[in-house]
């Protein structure tokens, strides 16, 4: 009796090997979705063929996958900061044309993108100039070499985030929708000078930047300069307060030159022959700005 179980477990030992690493495989698999390793989950396979060809020890095996996982997830990571920040597509350091802005040192812009020296302590950036100088354009595209660096940032058009913060307000919940802007390293609130004035009633902008002073850094761009600034606040005080803070620890750049697209159509004009119309021109800055 013995004698036939032994020959029985034997016969059935000898498919069992692949049946038990194909079984191995699907608990893998399994423990690695568990614990939300997808990055292994998809690599371990192909690295376990080629670990096992090639005869590596167990350390190289595990130490190659553990540096995929972690290459993955900065990439996740990475792209999860490229989506919430909402950054406008296409602005880019690289197709910015310092050359058009003479008055912005571009080794200044460059420094300013690795971020160590100022989002650590909550400095700021305040972009000044006329419409159509770029403003928009250089804080975006600082805005994704500081993620590609790292941080974490937001962009919104000014009046878009103040209405959030109104709605945020009116459900006397503020302070916590302020606090959640806190995992930004850096918000940047484009064209601060659009406030209207039944925005600047609820002095929530004030609040922002109280809170935010000396621990988190903004970058604003402004059509304006301070002087303009009356009808972003409820009144004088807190608009003197506001800017106070803003410009305590903060990098100024005007960029006063003339529009940009203005200027390229210029170019065109006088380049190629083809003219502008002016009723072009207009609508493409109003559309934008
Ligand atoms: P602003 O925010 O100051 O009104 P924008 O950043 O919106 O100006 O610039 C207007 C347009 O011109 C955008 O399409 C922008 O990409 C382009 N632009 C402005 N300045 C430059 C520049 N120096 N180099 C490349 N493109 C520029
Ligand atoms: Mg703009």
């Amino acid at each position: 009796m013995s004698t036939t179980t032994t020959v029985v477990s034997e016969t059935r030992a000898k498919p069992s090997s692949e049946t038990r690493a194909k079984h191995d495989a699907a608990r893998v698999e399994l423990l690695l979705s568990e614990l939300r390793l997808p990055g292994v989950k998809l690599i371990w396979a192909k690295l376990a063929e080629q670990s096992d060809k090639e005869g590596w020890p167990a350390a190289r095996f595990l130490a190659a996958l553990a540096e995929h996982e972690m290459a993955d997830r900065g990439r996740r990571r990475m792209e999860r900061h490229l989506t919430e920040a909402r950054l406008p597509a296409g602005k880019t350091l690289a197709t910015f044309d310092f050359d058009s802005v003479p008055m912005v040192s571009k080794a200044q812009v460059m420094a300013l993108a690795s971020g160590d020296a100022w989002l650590g302590k909550g400095a700021n950036i305040l972009l000044f100039g006329p419409p159509g100088g770029g403003k928009s354009h250089l804080a975006a595209a600082l805005g994704l070499a500081l993620i590609e660096n790292g941080w974490r940032v937001m962009f919104a058009r000014t009046t878009d985030l103040v209405q959030r913060l109104q709605v945020a307000r009116r459900e006397l919940a503020l302070e916590s929708a302020i606090a959640k802007l806190d995992r930004y390293d850096l918000l940047i609130l484009d064209d601060i000078a659009y406030v209207t004035k039944d925005q600047a009633e609820t002095s929530v902008l004030f609040e922002l930047i109280a809170a935010r002073y000396e621990r988190r850094s903004m970058l604003i761009t402004a059509n304006q300069p301070f002087g303009e600034w009356g009808k972003i606040f409820p009144d004088q005080a807190m608009t003197l307060a506001s800017i106070d803070r803003l410009v305590h620890h903060a990098t100024i750049l005007e960029m006063n030159v003339e529009s940009y697209r203005r200027r390229e159509a210029l170019d065109r004009k006088r380049g190629r022959g083809r003219p502008a119309t002016h009723a072009t021109i207009k609508k493409t800055e109003k559309s934008e700005d």
